[in-house]
């Protein structure tokens, strides 16, 4: 690794300076944004690696160029420990991103105009699940599900009831900002009830479910979609997962549907991401990322702030900033400065406009990553919590920036990088 950034900087100074410059950055700060991690330096060493250079279009064993034979091992191998991960009977791992992995679940079912019922953004769900300003809204029709107002979380009568109604032809789980137990169970048995077909896409919780944190959608999903680089800490991916029955549809949309040359670098680095996840430490580490986010979670009720459905399940949590008479714009801004980094995030039936917003979004997958527990969890609640009720403050921003240095100092991230 370091060898390799000496030759960037023979070469390119400029860039190299941004890539010490963001190590320092990862290093410096708190990283709350609950869809980032830090991937390990076996992961980074894939990446980076000579397997980017290797054109193969089509699968092992059926590639439209020569010389794969290599690279051919590396997606076998990515293949096969995906499935043994998730249990699943069929794994395409080829999709560039989340988003692009939703492409193919996507197409790999649906015609366009075809309708597909996902949560709403404003609720939790993410844009590639039919937002009009995405493909998916662009391409099909869109009924949007929301959670309950008065629990914040899946009313699945409700929902039930929608289905039956609208007569979806593909029902889409899944969100980037929702933090409680979704039941794969009762959603396939209100899909069948309906006569629709059951997308799962469960990028934000891949890492839990690999952990069996959360209950796996394998079972139940006719096809299921992720990203690698979440709570499962491999590189910017995505994966396919399905039953064996739509395993050859979903890979003929793959390739040639949607993408061209996979990127057999990333290839090579999902498979040790999915070696990295079989391990007993990875199952230690995911249970600490939920006992962290529920630390954290409980300790902001403590000091009277509303976590959006009281409390988590997973790795993330929102806050409702309503109360405090703060926006999620100001909120971010004012917590970047203090050296801790989140997002603004809508509430459930948020009155602000998603530039602005009521709510952050508060995740501890990449601080547990460094080590970090419960301990150094209460701290930064309280670091968190003073900053959003004296966010105009200098000196309380300045305090707390002092703080964050220490925690960051006392769990080092990629020295050799900086
Ligand atoms: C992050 C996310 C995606 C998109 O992943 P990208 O790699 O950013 O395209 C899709 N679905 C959900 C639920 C996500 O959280």
């Amino acid at each position: 690794m370091t060898d390799l950034m000496r030759s960037l900087d023979g070469v390119d100074r400029d860039v190299a300076e941004v890539l010490r410059a963001e190590a320092r950055r990862q290093h410096g700060t708190l990283e709350m944004i609950a869809s980032e991690n830090f991937v390990s330096p076996a992961v980074l060493a894939a990446m980076g690696s000579v397997l980017t250079n290797k054109y193969a279009e089509g699968y092992p064993g059926k590639r439209y160029y020569g010389g794969c034979e290599e690279v051919d091992v590396a997606e076998n191998l990515a293949r096969d420990r995906a499935k043994a991960l998730f249990s699943a009977e069929h794994a395409n791992v080829q999709a560039h991103s989340g988003s692009q992995a939703n492409q193919i679940g996507y197409f790999s079912f649906l015609k366009p105009g075809d309708t597909i019922m996902g949560l709403s953004l404003s609720h939790g769900g993410h844009l590639t699940h039919g937002h009009p300003v995405n493909f998916s809204g662009m391409f099909f029709k869109v009924v949007a599900y929301e959670v309950s107002r008065e629990t914040k979380t899946l009313d699945y009568d409700a929902l039930r009831a929608q289905a039956l109604r609208e007569r979806p032809k593909m029902l889409v789980a899944g969100a980037s900002a929702y933090a409680r137990t979704w039941d794969f169970a009762r959603l396939r048995a209100i899909c069948d009830e309906a006569g629709c077909l059951l997308m799962v896409d469960m990028a934000h919780i891949a890492g839990l479910v690999a952990a069996g944190l959360h209950p796996s959608p394998v079972p139940y999903a006719d096809v299921v979609t992720s990203t690698t680089h979440k709570t499962l800490r491999g590189p910017r991916g995505g994966f396919v997962l399905a039953p064996a029955r739509n395993a050859e549809v979903v890979d003929k949309i793959a390739f040639p549907g949607m993408q061209g040359g996979p990127f057999m670098h990333i290839i090579a680095a999902k498979a040790v991401c999915f070696k990295e996840a079989a391990g007993d430490e990875f199952r230690a580490y995911q249970k600490q990322v939920v006992a962290n986010a529920q630390t954290l979670a409980a300790r902001f009720v403590e000091r009277g702030f509303e976590v959006v459905s009281g409390g988590t399940d997973t790795h993330l949590f929102l806050l409702d900033l309503a109360s405090k008479d703060l926006s999620g714009k100001k909120a971010e801004a004012a917590l970047e400065a203090a050296g801790i980094t989140v997002n603004k995030n809508t509430v459930p039936f948020d009155t602000r406009s998603p530039f602005v917003t009521s709510g952050i979004r508060v995740g501890t997958p990449a601080l547990t990553t460094r080590g970090m527990k419960e301990r150094e969890m209460g701290r930064i609640a309280d670091v968190m919590a003073t900053v959003l009720e004296d966010y105009a403050n200098e000196a309380t921003i300045r305090a707390a920036r002092a703080q964050t240095r220490e925690l960051c100092d006392a769990f080092p991230l990629y020295p050799e990088l900086w």
